[in-house]
């Protein structure tokens, strides 16, 4: 177990509490408030990577002194777990071409829901689906071992995805792909609906926890829903996880055309984005032993 006087998670907030795009001005606008609200990384969702200028990304990323790392999921006709061949084909170009951009942006982390789409499936996993994102999977991870990069299997409730709910759904698929780069992340959103606790996974995971999301059980503010944080964060406490920390909130008031409605944000459940971040840190910075709030 770490000191508590030495634990010293880079705190992060996800871009779609300021923007919904990737382009310059949201780029820019992005990497302003996150360092303005007191964050030391901000998480960027590649699912409209097209509109991103990863040069002048990283240029202000630099400037701004802030970490960055890069999540998404995947899409029904560009799915790893699926069967069809041309399907997974294209899931694994999209994740080959996202750990490129994470890379290029100055990014150690690529993260989410890497093995499947981001949405409802209508039957399980199947076993050749699943085979298709262990291999996939592998031949990511090592290729990030070469960019010295690691990857997140963020575990996602039923409804997002079929091919890992719980900790111990990641843990058994992390042990399949076999690679020391891929890590597990548990976003406390997901593990509400799924996990008999907040803190039990924290501590099946322990050291193979490499990312975590932080998100109210509406995804609305901190401490306004009946999530248990301190639980979670005494559990963090206990594994001495030092990793990322990022905030997750999604509010109508700001929407990506794709990710928004693959996440099923349909509420206004706030308008000031700033207000919520600087709420989330000092929520945040009180449940971490020495993190000054
Ligand atoms: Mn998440």
């Amino acid at each position: 177990m770490t000191d508590p006087s030495t634990r010293t998670n880079p705190l992060g907030v996800h871009a779609l509490v300021w923007v919904g795009g990737t382009g310059p001005d949201d780029v820019r606008t992005a990497v302003e408030k996150t360092k303005a609200a007191g964050y030391d990384l901000l998480e960027l969702s590649l699912h409209d990577a097209v509109n991103l200028d990863t040069a002048a990304a990283r240029a202000a990323l630099e400037e701004a002194d802030l970490a960055v790392a890069c999540s998404r999921g995947l899409a029904f006709d560009a799915d790893v777990s699926s069967t069809d061949a041309a399907t997974v084909e294209r899931g694994e170009k999209l994740l080959h071409d996202s750990l490129a951009i994470t890379d290029e942006l100055g990014g150690k982390h690529f993260t989410g829901a890497l093995y499947s789409a981001l949405g409802k499936y209508g039957a399980p996993l199947t076993d050749q689906g699943r085979a298709n994102v262990v291999r996939v999977l592998g031949d990511l991870a090592a290729e990030a071992a070469t960019r010295d990069m690691t990857l997140g299997l963020e575990i996602c409730n039923r409804y997002e995805t079929n091919v890992i709910n719980t900790a111990a759904d990641a843990l058994r698929l992390a042990d399949d792909i076999g690679a020391d780069n891929v890590t597990i992340h548990l976003d406390t959103y997901h593990m509400n609906i799924e996990e008999d606790s907040l803190d039990a996974p924290v501590r099946l995971v322990g050291d193979r926890l490499g990312y975590v999301h932080i998100g109210e059980n509406h995804r609305g503010y901190l401490g306004q829903g009946h999530i248990d944080f301190d639980g979670f964060f005494a559990a963090l406490a206990e594994i001495g996880y030092t990793g990322p920390i990022t905030f997750e909130s999604f509010s109508s008031a700001v929407v990506s055309p794709t990710l928004s409605n693959d996440l099923a944000i349909w509420r206004n459940l706030w308008d000031d984005g700033m207000d919520l971040a600087t709420h989330a840190r000092r929520f945040m910075a009180e449940r971490l032993p020495g993190r000054p709030s």
